[in-house]
């Protein structure tokens, strides 16, 4: 008998004929002689109805009251999929975060798990129940309840699989596995049958969100098997392992993208030690995450810091760089908030010296110009008008020959 956790999101329980169909897929796994805890999500759209209504309340509503109310959206389907159950003769139990004390820190909206007890799942599992758990929700320290992020219910269920040492760790959603690229930009793209730990957490904490980048994090380390796969269409989906796969040796295994960025640049800063702290530390304070930075100098002593920031920070952070300007006497800030990053992702990059200038040629050709780049073994990263976004992914797409099985390595 196996442990088998398995996660739907949203569009799988969107409505009351899909949650129908979820119950029909957790019986058949019960039946097949498992114990199974299912994870769930909010129906899709409910989260963002939520938080549409809290901003026609309160323009800054308080990160308190908001987790009280987003969690309410996983409440209420594990409280629907359980009855489904019930009604198919199958003993389940809905319980909240609260109830498997699922322990987080207290950041509310981006609270990060510390702890999972067992005991309470158990105890039901043992009684031969399916136990259905609200995901993207736990408790921190000062009784509160905290929420894990948008997409948050991907780590709930990888830290339950975690937790309970469970068999495997199945993800449903509305595509049948990892795909080269976001099939909604292109629809060559192509299903992997297997991705690398590495490879999954570079595209996702790149921007593809078909995994929660916590729940890829938490599966590597404590070793989860973890598998996306359709609730729509049967399949083996995709499994993301330790196992670089052999027949499968590509060079690039996949193109992330993000549009969410906005690109800030200091000019004419003086060319001196403590300078970049300077500039990064107001807006560290500020709680905002910085990502590509480069610093070039430009030879008469001074030189330009750029770096990028999510796109819902870019107006604060223009207004904290303006006052590190003045106090660092630099010449001027200039921000774009129209941009995206693209960048193509493989284990097998680091040996093949070509690919980034096939990158860069591709792009060119597609007359795209290319703002910054970046890039680690695994990654190149560069960041391109917005406008051209799915351009420069559909071009690097077929550029690297994508929407092809790559052929075995002699
Ligand atoms: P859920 O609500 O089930 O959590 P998500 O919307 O979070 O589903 O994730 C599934 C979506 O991720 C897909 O509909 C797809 O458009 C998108 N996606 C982006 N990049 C990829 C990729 N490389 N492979 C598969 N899906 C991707
Ligand atoms: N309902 C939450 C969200 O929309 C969590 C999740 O779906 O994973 O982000
Ligand atoms: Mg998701």
């Amino acid at each position: 008998m196996a442990l088998i956790v398995q996660k739907y999101g949203g569009t799988s329980v969107g409505n009351v004929e899909r949650i129908k169909v979820v119950a029909k897929k957790v019986k058949a796994t019960k039946d097949a002689g498992n114990d199974v805890v299912v994870v769930l999500s909010a129906m899709s759209g409910e989260t963002n109805r939520m938080i549409a209504l809290a901003k026609e309340l309160h323009e800054n509503p308080s990160p308190r009251e908001m987790d009280v109310l987003l969690t309410t959206g996983e409440q209420t389907t594990i409280a629907l999929l359980s009855m489904a159950l019930h009604d198919l003769g199958v003993d389940a139990v809905s319980m909240t975060g609260d109830q498997v004390r699922l322990k987080t820190d207290s950041s509310h909206s981006k609270a990060r798990i510390l702890d999972v007890e067992t005991e309470n799942i158990e105890k039901h599992l043992k009684q031969g129940r399916v136990v259905v758990v609200a995901g993207f929700q736990g408790r921190c320290q000062y009784n509160n309840i905290t929420t894990l992020g948008r997409g948050g219910s991907d780590t709930s269920a990888v830290a339950i699989a975690a937790t309970l040492k469970a068999d495997e760790c199945q993800i449903y959603t509305d595509v049948d596995g990892v795909y080269t690229t976001d099939p909604r930009v292109e629809p060559n793209a192509r299903r992997l049958d297997s991705i690398t730990f590495e490879e999954m957490l570079e595209m996702a904490s790149l921007g593809t969100k078909v995994l929660q980048i916590r729940s890829v994090e938490f599966a590597g380390k404590y070793n989860v098997p973890l598998r996306v796969l359709s609730s729509f269409k049967d399949g083996g989906g995709t499994l993301i392992s330790y196992e670089e796969n052999k027949m499968e040796s590509p060079v690039i295994s996949g193109i992330a993208f993000n549009r969410d960025e906005a690109r800030l640049t200091l000019s004419g800063v003086p060319d001196q030690p403590t300078v970049a702290a300077q500039i990064l530390s107001p807006i560290g304070e500020a709680n905002i995450d910085v990502d590509m930075i480069v610093q070039n100098t430009v030879g008469n002593g001074n030189t330009d810091f750029t770096f990028t920031v999510h796109r819902d920070d870019y107006q604060k952070a223009k207004e904290l760089l303006e006052a590190v300007c003045v106090s660092l006497q630099a010449e001027s800030v200039q921000g774009n908030n129209e941009i995206a990053k693209v960048s193509i992702v493989g284990v097998g990059m680091w040996n093949h010296p070509g690919v980034a200038k096939t990158m860069f040629e591709t792009l060119g050709q597609e007359g795209i110009n290319i703002h910054q780049i970046a890039t680690s073994e695994i990654k190149i990263s560069v960041l391109v008008d917005d406008k051209y976004l799915e351009l420069a992914v559909r071009s690097l797409h077929k550029a690297f020959e994508l929407a092809t099985e790559p052929k075995e390595e002699k």
